[in-house]
């Protein structure tokens, strides 16, 4: 028997469209093969538990074959199979129908979108991405039923005959073009299947054809059939999570603690979010959350499903009911997306909960690690900071963690940061020295979190410890009388004076410090822009310097020499006073520097 038969579409070049659609993602088409694989044994087994189909015990498995010297890769599965009828309804024409349909939604959109072939029913097709021709061999489970052999080159015709196969079950083969020759390599076979099929549920078995080695080595699958999150998160040992974080991420640490998701209503979804350890501590490190559908991998990542905040953990989510190839415009459009979404938000809200309630220790010990992640989420769902405000800690420069409620406020609700303990180290050195505390916000993320906090709760004001430091440094008896005021503004003129630095603001204060002669201090709001000016690579243009201010301590012992010795003398004392400040609040430059030190020299011979 040999029949061949006109593919029912009008397009003329469906094929040469579609491949230049799919174009950019071409690794899809085994994981479209293998599926469809899968999903054939699925339904064997189905049949077969609910007695339609005689079980034959054989175990499930699927095979993927490459053969460099034939051109061919071969996907072959022991699952449901199919008769001649079902090869020209679920190949020819439901399946090309798919592909019209997706052609006539899709013809005028300009930017490709290679997640909507399943969608419409594409899976097979994309195999002539990679394909010159494909072929099938398939037997049906049905008594009676005869082999099909099925072949087209993609073009608008097909060819069906006598097939050769014995046993149930489907054979793909793919003559592999010249466009798709990179997939007759091994390696690259064995990286695709490792990326879109290591969690399928079946046993699948990868051979190359000049692998001569079968023999003595014993035949494993590639993949995991039963991945750790289906298992029920009560019978999942520390031990099986840790070694599931190592199969699936490449991490050379050991994630913190994670979240075991199982849901079954109103929506299915399963999963495992890991909190990883933090590398930089500086920047937020990505994350990377894989998205299954019935433990076929979709892609990684994909924001509309999970949170952007969450993308900084690691982990697994599988969602039985999302189509196997979801697209962008489809999720955006779908409430239950967007309640997978929230929901996963909250289930992270209450393990942290739960972590700061009954393991506060450990949870302090993580803070450092998980800080930037919770920072980066309240600032991007105000509801998940509502959730989780109370838990957020606050370490000072005494080593203590403090809520915001316990935070240690000055007047007028200040709250005293610190963003290097290196460089601010002077500052702090004064803070301890007047039992004032601080707390310290070293991460880039904290530039926005403080604002971010600033609009949330308000009345509270942030300010860098070098930025306002007089108020909070200021002693008790620097409020003078008239006379003194005389005396301050005179010592003001003369720094003035001696500096000769225009924008400089100066002022005379008694400070508790008395050790220290001066310090500087920059305005809060204008350092912050400066701060984000930097981190997004002066987005907003030049960034003029902050603005600073010089603050004499009236009651430290050389400015209280500086107005009776002579005026040249003076002026080395004030610029020496100056450059102290300045160092301890940051580095010099060069010039400064230079500056500094024989000026040092010059302060020693004076002795
Ligand atoms: P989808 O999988 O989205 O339905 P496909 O184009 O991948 O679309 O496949 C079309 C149909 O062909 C499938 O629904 C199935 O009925 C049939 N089919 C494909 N591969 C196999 C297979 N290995 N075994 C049995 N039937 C298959």
């Amino acid at each position: 028997m040999k029949k061949e038969g006109q593919i029912r579409v009008d397009s003329e070049n469906l094929f040469p469209i579609i491949k230049k659609w799919l174009y950019s993602d071409k690794d899809i088409f085994l994981r479209e093969i293998v599926a469809n694989a899968c999903d054939a044994v699925k339904k064997y087994q189905s049949l077969c538990s609910i007695g339609e189909a005689e079980n034959d015990n054989v175990k499930p498995r699927i095979d993927v074959i490459l053969d460099k010297d034939a051109k061919t890769l071969t996907v072959s599965d022991n699952g449901i199979g199919m008769t001649e009828d079902e090869v020209e309804k679920y190949i020819t024409q439901i399946a090309f129908s798919g592909a019209q349909e997706f052609l006539e939604k899709y013809k005028d959109k300009a930017d490709s979108d290679s997640g909507i072939i399943g969608h419409f029913g594409l899976g097979f097709y994309s195999a002539y991405m990679v394909s010159d021709s494909v072929e099938i061999e398939t037997l049906s489970y049905k008594k009676d039923s005869a082999p099909v052999h099925w072949v087209s080159d993609g073009s608008h015709t097909y060819e069906i005959s006598d097939g050769s196969r014995t046993e149930k079950g489907t054979t793909v083969i793919l003559n592999i073009s010249e466009d798709g020759k990179e997939f007759l390599d091994e390696y690259k076979i064995r990286e695709v299947l490792r990326k879109y099929c290591h969690f399928m549920p079946y046993e699948i078995y990868f051979s190359s054809a000049s692998d001569n080695k079968k023999d003595d080595t014993e035949e494993k699958p590639v993949n995991n059939t039963s991945p750790l999150w289906l298992k029920a998160p009560k019978d999942c040992t520390t031990e099986e999570y840790e070694d599931f974080y190592r199969e699936t991420f490449t991490d050379i640490n050991m994630p913190l603690f994670w979240i075991h998701l199982n849901v079954d209503y109103p929506f299915r979804l399963k999963g495992i979010l890991y909190f990883p350890k933090q590398t930089d501590k500086l920047q937020v490190m990505p994350g990377e959350i894989k998205l299954f559908s019935n433990q076929v991998y979709i892609a990684d990542n994909i924001k509309e499903v999970v949170p952007e905040f969450l993308m900084l953990l690691k982990g697994v989510i599988d969602c039985p009911d999302l189509p196997l190839n979801v697209s962008r415009s489809f999720l955006q459009n779908d409430g239950e997306v967007a309640k997978i979404s929230k929901h996963i938000t909250k289930k992270v809200a209450d393990k942290l909960t739960s972590v700061f309630k009954n393991e506060r220790k450990d949870y302090e010990s993580y803070w450092d690690d998980i800080s930037p992640f919770i920072k980066f989420g309240c600032i991007k769902d105000e509801k998940f900071y509502e959730r989780i405000k109370d838990i957020i800690l606050y370490k000072s420069i005494n080593g203590e963690f403090k809520t915001f409620d316990e935070l240690p406020k000055q007047a007028e609700n200040k709250v005293y940061y610190v963003s290097s303990t290196d460089v601010q180290a002077q500052y702090i050195k004064m803070f301890k020295d007047n039992d004032l505390d601080a707390i310290i916000l070293e991460h880039n993320i904290d530039t926005h979190f403080v604002s971010f906090l600033e609009y949330k709760e308000n009345g509270t004001k942030f300010v860098r410890i070098d930025s306002e430091i007089g108020d909070a440094l200021k002693s008790d008896k620097s409020d003078g009388d008239e006379s003194s005021e005389t005396a301050d503004s005179e010592l003001v003129n003369l720094f003035k004076e001696a500096l000769g630095i225009e924008k400089l603001e100066i002022k005379a204060e008694a400070l508790k410090t008395v050790d220290t002669p001066a310090i500087i201090t920059i305005n809060e709001y204008e350092r912050r822009m400066n701060d984000i000016n930097r981190i997004y690579g002066n987005m907003f243009g030049d960034a003029s310097r902050a603005k600073e201010t010089l603050i004499i301590n009236t009651d430290n012992a050389v400015v209280k020499k500086i107005t009776s010795i002579d005026e040249e003398k003076r002026k080395l004392l004030c610029r020496h006073i100056y450059d102290l400040a300045v160092i301890s609040q940051r580095k010099l430059t060069a010039e400064e520097l230079d500056g500094f030190v024989s000026r040092s020299v010059k302060v020693m011979e004076m002795i």
